[in-house]
């Protein structure tokens, strides 16, 4: 594709818009779609013009590969409005070079900057009304790439779908978050997928969370696949782990993703004088810590859920619970993180960008 073509987005509106039919203060998360999605079809090694429409069901056959060989890749962002009205995205660029390294894993073709970037601002002008002021109300973005091509061959495919499907979302109040320390069974394995935002690593996750939640915990900590002694991340969120006053999070490696949350707490966690140390944190460490009264907090981190404070962890059928902190550092970040991305103080990071 030629970079006119890239730049020249087609664009068909709705004829009348749904959004008079949504409750925006009783929203779950991830259920209500705004009016239009953006379309780039690559079709014979090349993309195609990029398309916004109306968000609408769509065919495909039924031996293409994305059903059967699972090349499925997506990213999870947010636009945020100001008091202004202007719309805002945080660190975009780190979720389109994450995409695209997802598809390099996955064998699946680059999806180029114009057509993520440009595409994702105009879907955004468009439908505006459906990003509402004030903290807590956010868009979440849900960029992904399928393999729309036919045969059920156990080969990459030749022809991908690239869609951008936007989604109204309030604050994500998950409750109370208890979590179960994995001994058995692996999210990811070195040399693995884990590092790639592709589908098989959340539907691997679903069995061994659903027999979690049926004995009370709502999430996994997952450990390292050769010695289930290293703490990894959650399901969708990288962990923190403050002991004393300092706080710890595993690096990312092949078998973790590179959380943009995760990254901006630590660079965060830094400016702001928090004690913060990058290094594979032990089970054993984190049960010494809760017996002895030094393990303060828990906490996941993620674009959905923003900051998610965990109540207590089960290791080997004995329950560890967290106190209750008053200076809680996962609560001061969250603060900071929120108010920023609403532009309500200063973004002294740069990391917001402006859409219109
Ligand atoms: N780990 C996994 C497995 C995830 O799916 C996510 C959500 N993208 C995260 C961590 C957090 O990443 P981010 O802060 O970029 O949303």
């Amino acid at each position: 594709m030629s970079t006119t073509q890239a730049n020249k987005i087609e664009i068909n509106k709705v004829a009348t818009s749904k959004i008079n039919q949504v409750d925006f203060d009783n929203l779950n998360f991830g259920s209500v779609f705004t009016d239009h999605l953006l379309e780039c079809d690559f079709k014979n090694g090349e993309w195609q013009t990029p398309v916004i429409k109306p968000y609408a069901p769509f065919l495909l056959d039924p031996s293409a590969r994305v059903f059967h060989y699972g090349q499925a890749i997506f990213e999870g962002m947010k636009a945020y409005k100001d008091e202004q009205d202007s719309i805002w995205l945080f660190r975009p660029d780190e979720n389109f070079n994450r995409f695209n390294s997802s598809a390099v894993r996955m064998a699946m073709p680059e999806v180029p900057e114009e057509v993520f970037m440009n595409g994702l601002n105009e879907l955004l002008k468009l439908d505006h009304e459906w990003i509402k002021k004030g903290l807590g109300n956010t868009l979440y973005i849900r960029p992904f790439l399928i393999a729309t091509g036919e045969g059920v061959i156990a080969n990459p495919s030749e022809d991908y779908k690239f869609m951008i499907i936007l989604s109204p979302a309030k604050a994500y109040y998950s409750g109370e978050v208890k979590v179960l320390i994995a001994e058995h069974y692996s999210r990811a394995a070195n040399g693995g997928i884990g590092a790639a935002k592709t589908a098989g690593n959340y539907a691997g996750q679903f069995y061994p969370t659903s027999l979690a939640n049926k004995q009370g915990f709502q999430q996994i900590i997952w450990t390292d696949d050769a010695t289930h002694t290293k703490l990894e991340e959650a399901g969708t969120m990288n962990v923190f782990f403050r002991i004393n006053d300092t706080l710890f999070t595993a690096p990312v490696s092949e078998r973790i993703l590179d959380g943009v949350t995760r990254k901006s707490l630590i660079d965060m966690a830094k400016k702001e004088g928090l004690d913060i140390e990058v290094r594979p944190v032990l089970v054993s460490e984190l049960v010494e810590a809760s017996k002895n009264g030094s393990l303060k907090e828990i906490f996941g981190a993620g674009t959905a859920a923003v900051i998610s404070p965990i109540a207590g962890f089960s290791y080997r059928d004995e329950y560890y619970e967290l106190p209750k902190v008053s200076d809680s550092f996962a609560m001061i970040l969250k603060e900071k993180l929120t108010n920023m991305q609403h532009k309500l103080i200063e973004d002294t990071y740069g990391w917001t960008v402006k859409v219109s």
